[in-house]
C-alpha cells in the first residue's frame, strides 16, 4: 500500500497529522561507542501548518526551559490544532550528562553553528543539529538561563530588524526585549540566517527549575504557538513591553563583597543606588549607581566580588518615566509580577544607606 502523503517522517518514524509521536535524533557516538541521542517529541496538528521547534539545555546546565518543556509534554490540556511542534527539553545531551554548558572537548555548543562534517566533535554534532533538525523548521525558540553564578529576569533576545523574530518576540510576552542577532556561530544567528527565524528566552539561573521562570516560558511558547495560528486562542500579553537596544554591565570597582540595593527585574533610574561595595568588616564603601535609566536584566548571585567583575546588567530605558512605566507594567502581569518576588528572593536586597553630606 502506498504510504499516506500526510505522513511526515523524522528520525525513523512516520507521524500523521494529529499525533504526537517520540523519537530521538542520533548525534553522535560516545566513548563507549554507543549512540548519543536527543530525545525529541514530535507533535503534529490536525490541519496543515508550520513547522517549529522549542529547544532547552543547549548549555547543558540551563534546566529552567527544560522544566518548561516538561511540563507542556506532561499537561494534557492544550491541543495544537496546525503545523509541526518538536520539543526538545535537553539538546546537548551531553553537557547536560555532567552538569555543564559545555561540551566535554570543553567547546560551546552554542557558538558552533552551523557546523561543518570534518570538524571538531562540537562542530560535528553542530552540523547534525543544523541540517537534520533546525533546516527542517519554520520557526524556533530557543530556551537559556544566565550562566553560572548569575541570574536574568526573564527576557526575550531577538533580531528585531526580522520581521518575523519582531513578531515572535512580541508574542512571547516577556515584557522584556532585548535587541540583537545573537553571537556568531550562535543556534538563533545561524538558524535565522538559514530561514528558520528564531529567538532565545534567557532566564533565572543554573541548575535549577525555577517555578516561576518556567511559567514564563511556558505562556511564551503557548503564545508563540497562537501567534502563528498552530494553537486556538490570542496570545496573553502583557499591555507594553520594553524594547531594550543598548545593555550594559556595571562592574564592581573594589575587592570584597557586594551589598545589593536592588533585585532582578526592578526599574532604575539614572543615578539610583545599585550596590554597595565594601570590605569583609563592611569598611571603604564604594557605591555603584545606575549609568542610566533601566531594568535590571541580570545580576551576579555570587556576592565576593574583584575589581571588574560584573554585577548588575542594565537595559537602556529612554528616560526615568519609561522606567516608572515599567514598574507599572510588571506589577499588572501576574506571571511577571511572581517571577519579580521570586527571584528577588534568591539574593539578598538592602536599602542603601544615605550618601554622606559632602558640605
Ligand atoms: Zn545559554
Amino acid at each position: 500500500m502506498p504510504a499516506s502523503p500526510d505522513l511526515q517522517h523524522w528520525y525513523g518514524h512516520d507521524v500523521a497529522p494529529g499525533q504526537s509521536v517520540n523519537t530521538e535524533l542520533v548525534v553522535t557516538e560516545s566513548y563507549s561507542s554507543r549512540d548519543v541521542v536527543i530525545p525529541i517529541q514530535v507533535r503534529r496538528g490536525a490541519k496543515p501548518g508550520p513547522t517549529m521547534f522549542v529547544s532547552a539545555a543547549l548549555h547543558g546546565d540551563e534546566l529552567n526551559g527544560t522544566g518548561a518543556i516538561r511540563s507542556m509534554l506532561a499537561d494534557p490540556d492544550w491541543t495544537l490544532t496546525a503545523g509541526t511542534l518538536l520539543m526538545i527539553p535537553v539538546m546537548n545531551v551531553l553537557g547536560f550528562e555532567r552538569h555543564s554548558r559545555y561540551l566535554p572537548d570543553r567547546r560551546d555548543l552554542n557558538r558552533c553553528f552551523p557546523g561543518t562534517a570534518g570538524g571538531s566533535m562540537a562542530s560535528r554534532l553542530a552540523k547534525v543539529i543544523f541540517d537534520s533538525l533546525l533546516q527542517r523548521c519554520d520557526y524556533g525558540v530557543d530556551l537559556h538561563t544566565a550562566a553560572v553564578r548569575r541570574t536574568n529576569f526573564p527576557n526575550v533576545r531577538a533580531d528585531l530588524n526580522h520581521p518575523d523574530c519582531l513578531r515572535m518576540a512580541e508574542a512571547f510576552g516577556a515584557g522584556i526585549i532585548l535587541h540583537g542577532k545573537g553571537p556568531k556561530g550562535s543556534l538563533r544567528r545561524e538558524a535565522t540566517k538559514a530561514g528558520c527565524p528564531t529567538i532565545i528566552i534567557e532566564g533565572g539561573e543554573v541548575w535549577k527549575v525555577e517555578s516561576s521562570v518556567a511559567d514564563c516560558m511556558t505562556r511564551g511558547v503557548y503564545n508563540v504557538l497562537k501567534e502563528l495560528d498552530m494553537m486556538d486562542g490570542e496570545p496573553d500579553i502583557p499591555d507594553t513591553q520594553a524594547t531594550i537596544r543598548e545593555t550594559k554591565w556595571v562592574r564592581a570597582e573594589r575587592g570584597g563583597f557586594i551589598a545589593m540595593h536592588v533585585a532582578p527585574g526592578d526599574s532604575i533610574v539614572k543615578g539610583q543606588a545599585i550596590a554597595t561595595n565594601s570590605n569583609l568588616l563592611a569598611e571603604d564603601q564604594n557605591r555603584l549607581e545606575a549609568p542610566f535609566s533601566g531594568i535590571i536584566i541580570g545580576m551576579t548571585t555570587l556576592p565576593a566580588v574583584q575589581p571588574g567583575e560584573p554585577v548588575v546588567h542594565i537595559g537602556r530605558l529612554s528616560s526615568p518615566k519609561s522606567a516608572r512605566r515599567h514598574t507599572k507594567q510588571v506589577a499588572g502581569d501576574e506571571i511577571q509580577r511572581t517571577a519579580h518576588e521570586h527571584l528577588a528572593t534568591n539574593i539578598q536586597v538592602v536599602e542603601a544607606s544615605e550618601p554622606e553630606d559632602e558640605s
